[in-house]
């Protein structure tokens, strides 16, 4: 009997050694391919030295350039495996005349359990907000060992197992409950990419893909020395290490108390919305990073920029609305596509507004306003409505007897190929967005804004600026004498 019961028992341990469940051999394979379980389980940190670049997703010439981007230099991520904390530090200097100057800036980037920070050049520490947080705590499992060690994890659950593109694909839930999916090489057993899914104000859901590959031994395990990672279609960082550590010093990566004493950001702060009128009918919106200006026709109101996000958009609609109570607000030109210009542009299609947007946007936002948003609903996916976008080329007018506003495409602008700038001309005022910004230290974009002004033979008495406050056209002026950038 019991030689009976011992046999059985043999005969199962075996079985379950010889066939694990697919999508634990997924996972086991990936193991032996990186050197092995034991190996990946005794990782205690890993830093990565190297260089590459960041794109610049939602801020290049076009929706679809891809022509800007950010060279890295001094790049070192450091990820202490075991204790759920990580830290990128990286020099990055723009290929592109950036407004905030051409200069390299320094970024540390980082998370230490739920608290992720950045921590300025000037040393100070700020924590960043709570999704953002998980962005980077998501990013941590963006590379083979991490994924692979969370994956052996007994609390972490496997399903799904799938073949694609003579890969092997596994989603795999972390004992903390992040998701995401892995593939690993179907003849080497290498891990070729992670993904998991977040949510983008602009994009709605979107997926985040990093990919590995030319696979390097280091001290007893294989890793990948070129990640690639995308936002959506959008390149964000491709790194190619030149040297990677295991269990060498890798510093405090404990968040700075500056960022852990500090309160959770559940969200963008309140919006603060100040309304002055600038003539009749004409209003600046301003009280905080980026303004609209609201113009009143005979019949109907308009808005120039949606800017920001919901909580942005949605403030600036209401003082319209509570400003010229009796008309509607039906319009809203856009200045460009860059994200921190069109993010209120959902909220703003869910408050029945058209876009007035230049032609080179028209597909784009007819995608992102169709857009999947069910990671975090928006106002438009709470309240879906057909979204209404008037592309406008070279120019155009919008008339009626009461007021005037030109729209003009910035021609040539080393900003964006899609900036519409608005004249009023009976008020003679100019409604600008980043090409100048009154008080900034740098002047990339202005001399080609003169030019244009110049070109259509403008008569302005102010600059409205959608950042910055409302100045006299001779402030645009100085720049281009006392300008040295
Ligand atoms: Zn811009």
């Amino acid at each position: 009997m019991i030689r009976i019961v011992s046999a059985i028992l043999i005969a199962a341990a075996s079985a379950s050694c010889v066939k694990a469940a697919p999508e634990r051999q997924i996972v086991d394979d990936a193991a032996a391919a990186l050197g092995g379980r034991d190996r990946v389980v005794a990782v205690k940190t890993l830093v990565i030295e190297g260089t590459g670049t960041n794109g610049n997703m939602g801020q290049d010439m076009t929706m679809d350039a891809a022509s800007q981007a950010f060279q890295l230099s001094d790049y070192k991520r450091t990820i202490d495996v075991a204790g759920s904390r990580s830290r990128i530090e990286q020099t990055r200097t723009p290929n592109f005349p950036y407004f905030q100057g051409q200069q390299p800036q320094k970024q540390v980037i980082g998370v230490d359990g739920d608290v992720g920070y950045t921590v300025a050049a000037n040393g100070t520490a700020a924590r960043m907000a709570n999704a953002a947080a998980k962005d980077r705590r998501a990013d941590m499992f963006h590379h083979p060992l991490t994924i692979v060690r969370a994956a052996l994890d007994p609390a972490a659950k496997l399903a799904n197992p799938r073949e694609a593109n003579s890969q092997r694909v596994v989603d795999v839930t972390t004992a903390n409950g992040l998701q995401f999916t892995l593939a690993i090489d179907g003849s080497t057993k290498l891990p070729t990419r992670v993904v998991s899914m977040t949510d983008n104000t602009n994009l709605g859901d979107v997926a985040v893909e990093t990919t590995f590959d030319d696979y390097q031994n280091v001290d007893g395990l294989k890793l990948p020395a070129h990640l690639t990672t995308k936002t959506d279609k959008y390149l964000t960082a491709d790194i190619r290490a030149t040297r990677q550590t295991i269990d060498g010093n890798a510093g405090d990566l404990s968040a700075p108390a500056a960022a852990a004493s500090a309160p959770a950001i559940a969200g963008p702060p309140p919006a603060t919305v100040t309304a002055e009128e600038l003539a009749k009918g004409v209003w600046f919106l301003a009280g905080q990073s980026h303004h609209s200006v609201l113009v009143e026709f005979g019949d109907h109101l308009m808005l120039i920029e949606a800017p920001q996000n919901d909580t942005r958009a949605l403030a600036v609609i209401a003082k319209a609305k509570e400003l010229r109570p009796g008309k509607p607000l039906t319009q809203v030109v856009n200045t460009h596509h860059h994200f921190d210009h069109s993010g209120g542009l959902r909220a703003a299609v869910s408050e029945g507004l058209a876009i007035i947007t230049h032609k080179l946007n028209t597909a784009f936002y007819q995608d992102a306003m169709a857009r999947a948003h069910t990671i975090v609903p928006d106002a438009l996916a709470k309240n879906p409505k057909p979204a209404k976008i008037e592309p406008v080329d070279e120019e155009s007018t919008l008339q009626d007897a009461t007021m005037t506003v030109n729209l003009y495409h910035i021609a040539r602008s080393p900003h964006a190929d899609t900036l519409l700038m608005a004249y009023l001309p009976k008020q003679r005022i100019l409604v600008e967005a980043d090409v100048f910004s009154p008080g900034s230290a740098v002047h990339p974009y202005e001399a080609n804004l003169v030019e244009n002004i110049r070109s259509r033979k403008l008569q302005v008495d102010r600059i409205v600026p959608i950042h910055g406050t409302v100045v006299p056209f001779a402030e645009l002026l100085k720049t281009q004498t006392t300008a040295t950038h």
